[in-house]
């Protein structure tokens, strides 16, 4: 038998702590408390299974660009779940909404980034990009360029591939990461590694260690570097304004591939299409997931330069996924690209509801326990503590003061999400001017109930 979606919540929690295993959760401590039933959404809004309307303020995770609900994205992957619900892209086939996906992709990334390799997530984007890069080198008579340096505290995904590409210690801990060949250089994170360096001389001094890491390295044996434009789960740090000019010429300089990894900044979160010309670097690849199909279906992917793709086809590529190209995940990925097109999502983030949230969000910094706010595009972080002045992290126990404010905002039906002493928020990109006041005027409250 299978319980009713109407069962009483109290049930329901019972069979999932019985049951079901959660990503990222202390399972002990859910089972105790129960998790959440989230039964419906709607725009911005999620409903429980109690019937309590909460504000999501993460977009899921960071994902949900276009919102809930949206008929079309349902009506997109009924008709191709009929017509063709799955066929796959090996051996010498294709299918139409595999074609116009990539070429969609294709017109819209930045420069000469015009192939697209699918996956199903981020994290199989990422594991793809080892790969690629390894291969590339080989191909061009360069084997030993299979060094991939990524950052201390980054977040490119959770298999052993893409989590050691990241640098999650915790994560490092649990199961044989980093894989060999995967170095870490220190995040552009002023505000907790500063010290007393000005952000703009702490900016250069960490793209140099980029530098400083080649050339310990070996010049001739790094092959990549790869970083989110704005760092998301490493807690939305936002990098001084000197750093990712140094970063490209430093890449450009050792003719190293950069990976500009846009799971979260791509598809409108930052102000443009990609976080990569928010921020004005010119990766040679770049991952994509999430706001490509608005976490509607399972789909990432590596769009590659003209080079790459050229110097990868000259070989097999032994190297794919059942899903890869997921005809139901591609038909509704391009339905979603259309509407952030045709309703023009993009341009109101970076014009219109963007510099709005952030005038609001910035408000916040004057909260007592709230030392920066800052925020690109849809992307924001408070950075929380005891002393404005010294930058002082909260003592004995990190993220305790987080995760309190995190309790807060959700007892206040707001998913903020907390990572240590930072809270973030990264709502769905159509969200309205006054559910931003919404969303700030529980986010206050819950930073009141905590101090
Ligand atoms: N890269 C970045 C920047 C991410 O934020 C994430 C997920 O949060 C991933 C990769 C992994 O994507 P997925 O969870 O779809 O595997």
């Amino acid at each position: 038998a299978v319980i009713s979606p109407n069962a009483p919540t109290a049930e329901l929690q019972a069979l999932d702590a019985a049951h079901h295993l959660h990503p990222f959760t202390h399972g002990a401590g859910l089972r105790d408390k129960g998790a959440r039933v989230i039964t419906r959404a709607e725009g911005v809004w999620l409903t429980d299974s109690e019937g309590e309307r909460i504000l999501d303020a993460m977009a899921g995770l960071w994902c949900v660009n276009v919102g809930y609900g949206r008929k079309e994205l349902a009506a997109a992957a009924a008709r191709q779940m009929e017509e063709l619900p799955y066929y796959n892209t090996f051996f010498q086939t294709t299918h139409v909404p595999a074609i116009q996906l990539a070429a969609k992709l294709a017109e819209l990334a930045p420069g000469d980034l015009n192939h697209v390799f699918f996956a199903s997530s981020g994290s199989e984007a990422n594991d793809t990009n080892i790969r690629l890069v390894r291969t590339y080198w080989a191909e061009k008579g360069e084997p030993q360029r299979d060094v991939i340096i990524g950052r201390w505290n980054g977040y490119h995904g959770s298999s052993v591939g893409s989590g050691s590409l990241g640098g999650m210690k915790g994560m490092h801990a649990q199961g044989g990461m980093p894989i060999p060949g995967i170095h870490h250089i220190d995040q552009p994170d002023w505000w907790s590694e500063g010290g007393d360096m000005s952000p703009e001389d702490f900016g250069l001094a960490r793209a140099r260690a980029l530098e400083a890491a080649i050339e310990r390295i070996g010049p001739d044996r790094v092959g990549a570097f790869i970083a989110e434009p704005v760092q998301g789960a490493g807690g939305v740090i936002v990098a001084p304004e000197t750093y990712w000019p140094e970063v490209q010429r430093i890449v450009d300089k050792y003719g190293i591939l950069l990976i500009a990894d846009e799971v979260i900044c791509g598809f409108g979160r930052t102000g443009n299409w990609f976080g990569s010309q928010t921020l004005g670097v010119s990766p040679h690849i770049m991952t994509v997931a999430k706001g490509l199909s608005s976490g509607y279906q399972p789909i990432g992917g590596s769009i590659v330069n003209d080079e790459v793709a050229a110097v990868i086809s000259g070989t097999e590529f032994n190297h794919g996924y059942t899903y890869s190209g997921h005809p139901v995940a591609c038909a509704v990925a391009l339905e979603n690209l259309r509407i952030l097109e045709e309703e023009g999502v993009v341009d109101r983030v970076r014009e219109e509801t963007g510099p709005y949230l952030k005038a609001r969000f910035e408000e916040l910094a004057d909260h007592p326990l709230v030392g920066e706010a800052k925020i690109v595009g849809m992307m924001g972080s408070i950075a929380l503590t005891p002393d404005k002045a010294t930058r002082a992290p909260f003592a004995a126990d990190a993220g305790t003061a987080g995760y309190i404010c995190r309790e807060r905002c959700f007892a206040n039906n707001l998913v903020m999400r907390h990572v240590g002493d930072r809270m973030i928020v990264s709502p769905p990109l159509v969200i309205s001017k006054e559910e931003i006041d919404t969303l700030i005027e529980r986010a206050r409250r819950s930073l009141d109930e905590a101090h």
